[in-house]
Protein backbone atom coordinates (compact mmCIF):
# COMPACT_ATOMS: atom_id res chain seq x y z
CA UNK A 1 0.00 0.00 0.00
CA UNK A 2 2.41 2.76 0.98
CA UNK A 3 1.88 6.02 3.16
CA UNK A 4 -0.01 7.91 0.84
CA UNK A 5 -2.74 4.86 0.06
CA UNK A 6 -3.20 4.03 4.13
CA UNK A 7 -3.56 7.83 5.00
CA UNK A 8 -6.17 8.01 2.31
CA UNK A 9 -7.88 5.01 3.87
CA UNK A 10 -7.71 6.58 7.53
CA UNK A 11 -9.37 9.38 5.88
CA UNK A 12 -12.20 7.26 4.37
CA UNK A 13 -12.34 5.00 7.66
CA UNK A 14 -13.15 8.54 9.28
CA UNK A 15 -15.52 10.00 7.23
CA UNK A 16 -17.62 6.72 7.20
CA UNK A 17 -17.62 6.20 11.04
CA UNK A 18 -18.68 10.13 11.02
CA UNK A 19 -15.33 11.13 12.78
CA UNK A 20 -12.65 14.37 12.22
CA UNK A 21 -9.52 12.83 10.95
CA UNK A 22 -7.72 14.62 13.24
CA UNK A 23 -8.46 12.48 15.62
CA UNK A 24 -6.71 9.09 14.45
CA UNK A 25 -3.01 9.43 15.01
CA UNK A 26 -1.26 7.28 12.45
CA UNK A 27 1.99 5.84 13.91
CA UNK A 28 4.05 4.49 11.27
CA UNK A 29 5.93 1.35 12.71
CA UNK A 30 9.11 1.38 11.53
CA UNK A 31 10.42 -1.60 13.72
CA UNK A 32 12.97 -4.11 11.49
CA UNK A 33 12.28 -1.75 8.50
CA UNK A 34 15.97 -0.70 6.04
CA UNK A 35 16.14 3.00 6.77
CA UNK A 36 16.12 4.00 3.71
CA UNK A 37 12.19 2.88 3.96
CA UNK A 38 11.83 5.24 7.22
CA UNK A 39 13.59 8.04 5.23
CA UNK A 40 11.28 7.65 2.34
CA UNK A 41 8.51 8.35 4.75
CA UNK A 42 10.43 10.97 6.67
CA UNK A 43 11.05 12.46 3.27
CA UNK A 44 7.48 12.65 2.17
CA UNK A 45 6.73 14.56 5.48
CA UNK A 46 5.51 11.73 8.10
CA UNK A 47 6.61 12.33 11.61
CA UNK A 48 5.24 9.88 13.95
CA UNK A 49 6.55 6.72 14.21
CA UNK A 50 6.63 3.04 16.48
CA UNK A 51 9.08 1.20 17.38
CA UNK A 52 9.14 -2.06 19.78
CA UNK A 53 12.20 -2.38 21.35
CA UNK A 54 13.94 0.39 23.19
CA UNK A 55 17.51 -0.13 21.73
CA UNK A 56 16.81 -0.69 18.37
CA UNK A 57 14.96 2.98 18.26
CA UNK A 58 18.33 4.24 20.36
CA UNK A 59 20.51 3.61 17.41
CA UNK A 60 18.11 5.17 14.59
CA UNK A 61 16.10 7.84 15.80
CA UNK A 62 18.58 10.49 17.56
CA UNK A 63 20.23 10.71 13.59
CA UNK A 64 17.04 11.03 12.30
CA UNK A 65 15.56 14.06 14.42
CA UNK A 66 18.77 15.69 14.03
CA UNK A 67 17.97 15.97 10.07
CA UNK A 68 13.91 16.24 10.77
CA UNK A 69 11.60 18.53 12.52
CA UNK A 70 9.05 17.66 14.71
CA UNK A 71 9.48 13.59 14.94
CA UNK A 72 7.45 12.23 17.47
CA UNK A 73 8.34 8.39 18.24
CA UNK A 74 6.24 5.95 20.15
CA UNK A 75 7.35 2.63 21.76
CA UNK A 76 4.19 0.06 21.35
CA UNK A 77 6.62 -3.26 22.62
CA UNK A 78 7.33 -4.74 25.89
CA UNK A 79 9.39 -2.22 28.34
CA UNK A 80 12.08 -4.00 30.98
CA UNK A 81 11.61 -1.71 33.82
CA UNK A 82 15.42 -1.27 33.80
CA UNK A 83 15.18 0.23 30.75
CA UNK A 84 12.63 2.31 31.72
CA UNK A 85 14.52 5.53 32.00
CA UNK A 86 16.06 5.25 28.55
CA UNK A 87 13.06 4.75 27.13
CA UNK A 88 11.28 8.28 28.78
CA UNK A 89 14.53 9.87 27.30
CA UNK A 90 13.75 8.55 23.66
CA UNK A 91 9.94 8.06 23.40
CA UNK A 92 6.90 10.67 23.62
CA UNK A 93 4.97 7.93 24.31
CA UNK A 94 4.94 4.25 25.99
CA UNK A 95 2.00 2.05 24.79
CA UNK A 96 2.84 -0.75 26.64
CA UNK A 97 2.45 -0.22 30.83
CA UNK A 98 1.21 -3.42 31.69
CA UNK A 99 2.67 -4.45 35.27
CA UNK A 100 2.27 -2.16 38.60
CA UNK A 101 6.15 -2.26 39.16
CA UNK A 102 6.74 -0.73 35.79
CA UNK A 103 4.25 1.69 36.72
CA UNK A 104 6.03 2.60 40.18
CA UNK A 105 9.35 2.62 38.23
CA UNK A 106 8.18 5.30 35.82
CA UNK A 107 6.67 7.28 38.61
CA UNK A 108 9.87 7.34 40.18
CA UNK A 109 11.77 8.36 37.25
CA UNK A 110 9.42 10.85 36.34
CA UNK A 111 9.54 12.80 39.54
CA UNK A 112 13.43 12.49 39.22
CA UNK A 113 13.81 13.36 35.52
CA UNK A 114 10.52 16.36 35.57
CA UNK A 115 9.00 15.09 32.33
CA UNK A 116 6.89 11.44 31.70
CA UNK A 117 6.01 10.77 28.26
CA UNK A 118 2.28 10.20 27.78
CA UNK A 119 1.28 6.65 28.94
CA UNK A 120 -1.02 3.97 27.52
CA UNK A 121 -1.65 0.93 29.60
CA UNK A 122 -2.01 -2.54 27.58
CA UNK A 123 -4.48 -4.65 28.36
CA UNK A 124 -5.08 -7.66 27.36
CA UNK A 125 -7.99 -8.25 25.91
CA UNK A 126 -7.56 -11.71 24.57
CA UNK A 127 -6.56 -12.76 28.01
CA UNK A 128 -3.81 -14.65 26.56
CA UNK A 129 -0.88 -16.92 28.88
CA UNK A 130 2.01 -15.40 26.65
CA UNK A 131 1.00 -11.92 26.54
CA UNK A 132 1.68 -8.76 28.20
CA UNK A 133 -0.97 -6.68 29.60
CA UNK A 134 -3.16 -6.01 32.34
CA UNK A 135 -6.35 -8.38 32.54
CA UNK A 136 -9.89 -6.52 31.65
CA UNK A 137 -11.47 -7.53 35.14
CA UNK A 138 -7.98 -5.96 36.23
CA UNK A 139 -8.20 -2.45 34.47
CA UNK A 140 -9.76 -0.62 36.83
CA UNK A 141 -7.84 -1.22 39.53
CA UNK A 142 -4.53 -0.60 37.57
CA UNK A 143 -5.65 2.77 36.47
CA UNK A 144 -6.22 3.98 39.98
CA UNK A 145 -3.52 2.87 41.00
CA UNK A 146 -1.07 4.71 38.01
CA UNK A 147 -3.75 7.69 38.50
CA UNK A 148 -2.46 7.49 42.52
CA UNK A 149 1.21 7.96 41.28
CA UNK A 150 0.20 10.65 38.93
CA UNK A 151 0.99 9.32 35.91
CA UNK A 152 -0.26 10.80 32.70
CA UNK A 153 -2.33 7.96 31.61
CA UNK A 154 -4.00 8.92 28.10
CA UNK A 155 -5.72 5.85 27.29
CA UNK A 156 -5.40 2.26 26.68
CA UNK A 157 -3.97 0.06 24.26
CA UNK A 158 -4.43 -3.60 23.03
CA UNK A 159 -3.33 -6.06 20.74
CA UNK A 160 -5.62 -8.91 19.74
CA UNK A 161 -5.66 -12.45 19.63
CA UNK A 162 -4.62 -13.30 16.07
CA UNK A 163 -7.25 -16.03 15.68
CA UNK A 164 -9.98 -13.85 16.82
CA UNK A 165 -12.67 -11.48 15.36
CA UNK A 166 -10.53 -8.05 16.15
CA UNK A 167 -13.70 -6.07 16.50
CA UNK A 168 -14.56 -7.63 19.84
CA UNK A 169 -11.57 -7.02 21.56
CA UNK A 170 -11.44 -3.16 20.19
CA UNK A 171 -15.13 -2.91 21.44
CA UNK A 172 -13.94 -4.38 24.69
CA UNK A 173 -11.34 -1.75 25.28
CA UNK A 174 -13.40 1.49 24.22
CA UNK A 175 -15.61 0.22 27.17
CA UNK A 176 -12.86 -0.40 29.63
CA UNK A 177 -11.69 3.58 28.50
CA UNK A 178 -15.33 4.65 28.72
CA UNK A 179 -15.79 3.28 31.95
CA UNK A 180 -12.54 4.97 33.39
CA UNK A 181 -12.67 8.43 31.71
CA UNK A 182 -9.70 7.64 29.41
CA UNK A 183 -10.39 9.15 25.91
CA UNK A 184 -7.31 7.05 24.13
CA UNK A 185 -7.32 4.16 22.43
CA UNK A 186 -4.00 2.58 20.75
CA UNK A 187 -5.89 -0.04 18.79
CA UNK A 188 -5.73 -1.36 15.00
CA UNK A 189 -2.90 -2.64 12.84
CA UNK A 190 -2.06 -3.21 8.87
CA UNK A 191 -4.91 -5.38 8.38
CA UNK A 192 -7.78 -4.32 10.64
CA UNK A 193 -6.96 -0.39 11.22
CA UNK A 194 -10.03 0.50 9.45
CA UNK A 195 -12.10 -1.12 12.09
CA UNK A 196 -10.15 0.11 14.54
CA UNK A 197 -11.35 3.59 13.94
CA UNK A 198 -14.85 2.41 13.22
CA UNK A 199 -14.84 1.39 17.11
CA UNK A 200 -13.14 4.48 17.89
CA UNK A 201 -9.06 4.19 18.20
CA UNK A 202 -7.80 7.10 18.24
CA UNK A 203 -4.08 5.82 17.50
CA UNK A 204 -3.82 3.18 15.08
CA UNK A 205 0.08 1.57 14.83
CA UNK A 206 0.44 0.52 11.05
CA UNK A 207 3.96 -1.28 9.57
CA UNK A 208 3.79 -3.17 6.91
CA UNK A 209 1.19 -1.77 4.57
CA UNK A 210 3.07 1.81 5.27
CA UNK A 211 6.40 0.17 4.85
CA UNK A 212 6.26 -3.05 3.11
CA UNK A 213 6.75 -6.44 4.69
CA UNK A 214 9.59 -6.91 7.45
CA UNK A 215 12.50 -7.94 6.55
CA UNK A 216 13.50 -10.03 9.42
CA UNK A 217 17.00 -11.52 10.18
C1 LIG B 1 4.58 -4.63 14.73
C2 LIG B 1 3.47 -4.04 15.50
C3 LIG B 1 2.44 -3.33 14.85
C4 LIG B 1 2.36 -3.15 13.34
O1 LIG B 1 2.04 -4.35 12.74
P1 LIG B 1 1.62 -4.43 11.17
O2 LIG B 1 0.80 -5.63 11.08
O3 LIG B 1 2.89 -4.51 10.41
O4 LIG B 1 0.87 -3.20 10.86
C5 LIG B 1 1.46 -2.76 15.63
N1 LIG B 1 1.46 -2.89 16.98
C6 LIG B 1 2.42 -3.55 17.64
C7 LIG B 1 2.37 -3.64 19.11
C8 LIG B 1 3.46 -4.16 16.92
O5 LIG B 1 4.42 -4.82 17.58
Amino acid sequence: MGLNDVTQAVTKACEEAGRDAKEVALIAVSKVQPLERVEAVLEQGHRLFGENRVQEAAGKWPAFRDRFDGVAVHLIGPLQSNKARQAMELFEAIHSLDRPKLARSIARLAQEMGHCPDLFIQVNTGEEEQKAGILPAETDGFVAECRALDLPIMGLMCIPPVDETPSLHFSLLKKLAERNGLSGLSMGMSGDFEQAIALGATHVRVGSAIFGARVTA
